[in-house]
């Protein structure tokens, strides 16, 4: 038996996996990985076009991070957070922030991404309760995707993923994302609930599990400023946007209004280390910040701030504000612009922000469960690349140093299979 039917064995009697279907799952077990490749049990590589889901910025087991995490871990592993502090939580805050919209003031740490979301959204329901000033509604975007925690499913699109949980899941009240078009209309939904709203969360610029749905950086900027007028408080996710993704640093840089908070995760640690990050305002602190210990933020998880995490996060910067990283990521978004370009068929529809590139095969209805996904799924398998459809949308999200060979055997790859479909 090959190494890799022993290990699936194991796996299938043990784990239960994530977004997985136990019952026609074919798992794949990876044993190491070394830049943008990965190996399997048997020795295949497999070019990671999807970043691990969405987290590895830098490529696999980068030797510049597990050199600092590894000095690290024979140094501080673990201090609470609550009455400690450390070098590597100040640090990495003070670069952090120093890279934001100016209004960004003070760092929260947590776990992953659904918690940074989960932290905002209490902070700014707690803001005005702290404040004393009823308001109970929250705006969010259509099809948008915050997590999979209760707080961060209840603003995500309502769909089959949540909809054994939608008793339990608080009302929301959902826009669609502006465009030329309907901005007005946007506008006066808006407008009709604004007394009554606490935040408005949203996905900048591309929302990505909803299926790497993309808007103008304008038309954003305008809608946020609307909101700003009406005292409604921003929290933007860059989650998935964040640290490069979209060709600048942040989405942040791209648009016109500065929001009062801020979720970062997935790339935050260079892929390395599960951390999530809500960075707030003075204004959400300062409601905070009290005589009165009520007044508190009582939120916090066991593994806040963890050196170890902070360290791989803080090495991850130091890779990505270097001139190398900033040409890779210009590298790949002058490449997927060259594929656009190139791209003639009317079999499919393409988009592209920055580094992520998105393929929408044409098809009755475009959904997460359309019957194409797994035969997309397989086709890039076959041949060595892992690429995870949503539905029949065929992503692309690579790490920065992929090479120009990988990228247009990816392309290539893609164009054949259109052709075949
Ligand atoms: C992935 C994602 C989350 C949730 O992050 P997890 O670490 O998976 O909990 C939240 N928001 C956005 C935009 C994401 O892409």
């Amino acid at each position: 038996m090959s190494d890799n039917l022993i290990l699936q064995e194991r796996d299938t009697a043990v784990n239960w996996h994530p977004y997985t279907q136990m019952k026609t799952a074919a798992t794949i077990p990876i044993v190491s990985g070394r830049g943008s490749y990965l190996y399997d049990a048997d020795g295949k590589q497999y070019i990671d076009a999807i970043s691990s889901w969405w987290v590895t910025l830098h490529g696999h087991a980068h030797p510049y991070i597990a050199q600092k995490v590894s000095e690290q871990l024979q140094t501080l592993e673990q201090v609470i957070f609550a009455g400690f502090t450390h070098p590597q939580a100040i640090e990495l805050s003070e670069r952090l922030l120093a890279l934001l919209p100016e209004q960004q003031e003070k760092v929260f740490y947590s776990d992953n991404g659904s918690t940074a979301v989960e932290v905002a959204v209490k902070m700014c329901i707690q803001y005005y309760a702290n404040l004393n000033i009823p308001k109970s509604k929250i705006l969010a975007f259509k099809n948008g995707y915050h997590g999979d925690t209760f707080g961060a499913m209840s603003i995500s699109e309502r769909n089959t993923w949540t909809a054994p949980f939608r008793e339990q899941l608080f009302e929301v009240i959902y826009i669609e994302v502006p465009d030329e078009s309907n901005m007005e209309q946007v506008k006066a939904t808006i407008d009709l609930h604004a007394a009554d709203v606490i935040c408005f969360i949203y996905e900048p610029l591309v929302q990505g599990a909803g299926g790497m749905l993309m808007h103008e950086a304008k038309h954003l900027s305008a809608l946020l400023n609307h909101c700003r007028a009406q005292n409604i408080l921003l929290i933007q996710d860059e989650i998935f946007v964040g640290f490069g993704r979209t060709g600048t640093l942040f989405a942040a840089d791209q648009l016109d209004c500065a929001p009062d908070l801020m979720c970062f995760s997935k790339g935050l640690t260079g892929g390395t280390m599960p951390m999530g990050i809500t960075t707030a305002s003075r204004a959400i602190y300062q409601a905070f910040f009290s005589d009165d210990k009520s007044r508190s933020f009582f939120h916090g998880h066991s593994f806040t701030a963890n050196p170890l995490a902070c360290t791989a996060a803080l090495a991850s910067l130091d890779l990505l504000l270097a001139t190398d990283t900033r040409e890779s990521i210009q590298n790949i978004c002058d490449r997927h612009q060259e594929f656009i370009r190139e791209f003639t068929t009317d079999k499919a529809r393409v988009r592209q922000c920055g580094t992520i590139l998105a393929i929408e095969i044409l098809s009755e209805q475009s959904s997460y469960f359309n019957a194409l996904q797994p035969y997309l799924y397989q086709y890039f398998i076959d041949r060595n690349i892992i690429i995870r459809p949503l539905g029949n949308i065929i992503y692309l999200v690579p790490p920065y140093c992929i090479s120009k060979a990988d990228l247009d055997y990816i392309y290539a790859t893609i164009m054949e299979l259109i052709d075949k479909i």
